[in-house]
């Protein structure tokens, strides 16, 4: 027997229709590429967003369609959000920082048939124009007649717009309809594609935005400093509106400097980005004495928290929720928030809690297996593959037409723990581990103690081939402005608090740590870089 409630598809079109019949006054803050800040409401958003969706429609983008963007976190690229989206077509984010051999490969494995771009990618696009013959319309998301002059070929954002009507009723379709399209950074091999649906993008923005997820709520002002090319914002854009926050959208100015400024202008309650964005942050605000009254939490993610961050945030009264995710799970795997029973434990039983990635939320499902993929204890001890299942995690790439799951289950391919309370710590990704003499090193372990050391701005573990361990740890540092570090120094800091095989046999100082697409130090680059340094 079905029940007999009302059966409406969850709609990503619903959540701006939602924003704008009870919360149309809410605004959307926007640092713009052009330089002014530009401001409008979530009724606006709606209302562009149903001139976009008229304009796809004119130029020939039928359900299904993959349209493209390669863009800062701004109001336009918001509108594209929900203009495609909700009238059926396939939001395609692309990730502008990755090669171009990348971006190539990506819009012609995607089949775009539109590309969207901020004017800070008009060189760029000139150069993928004649390597991309599938995309029929390249928009420049500029004012009418400012098509960069790299790009004659593009056409004006706002130009389309004046066009299109505000009219336009947003389709009802099967809810597990694709809504939006984003590559993995492909650190090896190609990039693969992850679709996510209508479906799973509405569940997810519900599951963030529980009280023990990013708490998000119509009170909040929400800057979202990860890329809207970054899994869509890790759901940001759709979760705003679904709650009635303000959202703050940062463009192109990514530097504390600038991020500051707007954080105090805008009073931003809420911020989420991965940590090498907040170490330029908290640096700012250290060298300047700035204080922001109402910042009271950050989301921090995409890569390990260190320690040292979590606490220099809680100095400063700001709660860290860090929290564990991929592309493939959209990406709310984990996130490290305490129950009654934890509020209870000493300062220092916290601080090592918070370390951890966290728990899942309803909706998603993880396990620790070893190598015969058997399901290890929660013991907090047992290290292994970590898996995950659940109603936003991936079932198959892009174009695959094998599925992506082992028994049901997604390998992430990251190495992990999880404690009898639940609580997941990342140890490494399974091609980070330091393999040293049988035994398996953690370089975020290492990472994380060397990051308490003054001095140490910046820094990575990463294996050396050795002739008899076969490999043996090596932390390459980027010391800060500030203090002086020495080798010796950190290496007797390192000897009291690792067990004595993980102690690193040498340390080197880069003048900067290289960074993945995404803004994570890229540690496979490092690893080939530093592969022979004790084999010479
Ligand atoms: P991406 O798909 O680019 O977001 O990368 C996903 C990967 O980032 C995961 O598989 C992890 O290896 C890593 N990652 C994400 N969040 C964390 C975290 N909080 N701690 C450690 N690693 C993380």
């Amino acid at each position: 027997m079905l029940g007999q409630m009302q059966d409406r598809p969850l709609l990503i079109s619903a959540l701006i229709e939602h924003a704008d019949r009870w919360h149309g006054g809410a605004q959307v803050v926007t640092q713009t590429v052009e330089g002014p800040v530009h401001r409008y409401t979530w009724s606006d958003v709606h209302r562009r967003s149903r001139q976009v969706a008229n304009l796809m429609a004119s130029l020939g983008v039928r359900p299904g369609d993959r349209v493209a963007t390669l863009a800062w976190n701004t109001y336009r690229h918001l509108e594209l959000y929900f203009g495609v989206s909700g009238s059926g077509g396939v939001c395609h984010t692309v990730n502008p920082r990755l090669f171009e051999e990348q971006l190539v490969f990506i819009i012609n494995d995607a089949d775009d048939q539109v590309v969207c771009f901020d004017s800070t990618f008009a060189p760029l696009v000139a150069r993928l124009q004649p390597q991309c013959p599938g995309v029929r319309h390249w928009i420049a998301m500029v004012h009418e007649g400012a098509v960069p002059e790299s790009t004659p070929f593009a056409t004006a954002y706002e130009a389309g717009l004046a066009h299109a009507s505000t009219v336009f009723t947003w389709p009802q379709f099967d809810e597990r309809t694709a809504s939006s399209l984003c590559y993995t950074s492909g650190t090896t091999g190609n990039p693969k594609g992850v679709l996510y649906s209508h479906r799973s993008s509405v569940l997810h923005s519900y599951a963030f935005a529980l009280p023990d997820s990013g708490n998000f709520s119509a009170r909040d002002v929400i800057l979202p400093v990860v890329p809207m090319f970054h899994v869509n914002a890790w759901g940001i854009p759709y979760g705003a509106p679904m709650v009635g926050a303000t959202l703050v959208l940062p463009g192109p100015r990514l530097d504390g400097a600038s991020l500051t400024q707007l954080m105090l202008a805008e009073g931003v309650t809420v911020a989420a980005g991965v940590p090498t964005i907040w170490t330029s942050l908290l640096s700012h605000i250290r060298a300047n004495n700035v204080s922001l009254p109402a910042f009271t939490r950050t989301v921090i993610g995409g890569a390990a928290c260190p320690a040292s961050m979590i606490d220099a945030f809680e100095q400063l009264g700001v709660e860290v929720l860090h929290a564990w995710g991929m592309t493939e799970t959209s990406p709310l795997g984990t996130l490290n928030s305490f129950t009654r029973a934890q509020g209870s434990l000493s300062a220092e039983e916290q601080r090592a809690l918070r370390r951890k990635q966290g728990r899942v939320p309803f909706g998603v499902d993880i396990q620790v297996v070893d190598t015969t993929k058997k399901p290890l204890p929660r013991d907090g001890n047992a290290f292994g593959d970590l898996r995950v299942r659940g109603l936003w995690v991936i079932e198959r790439y892009f174009g695959a037409t094998e599925t992506a799951l082992e028994d049901g289950w997604f390998a992430t391919g990251d190495v992990a723990t999880i404690d009898p309370e639940g609580f997941m710590l990342i140890t490494d990704r399974s091609k980070d581990v330091i393999k040293s003499g049988g035994e398996w090193i953690s370089s975020v372990e290492l990472e994380n103690v060397a990051l308490e050391y003054p001095g140490v701005g910046a820094v990575a573990g990463v294996g050396g081939a050795h002739p008899q361990w076969t490999e043996r740890p090596l932390l390459v540092v980027q010391p800060t402005a500030e203090t002086a570090v020495n080798a010796e120094g950190l290496l007797a800091f390192m000897k009291e608090r690792v067990a004595r095989l993980a102690v690193p046999d040498d340390v080197v100082f880069v003048d900067a740590l290289p960074q993945t697409a995404t803004g994570k130090i890229w540690k496979l680059k490092l690893r080939e870089q530093w592969a022979r340094h004790y084999t010479g």
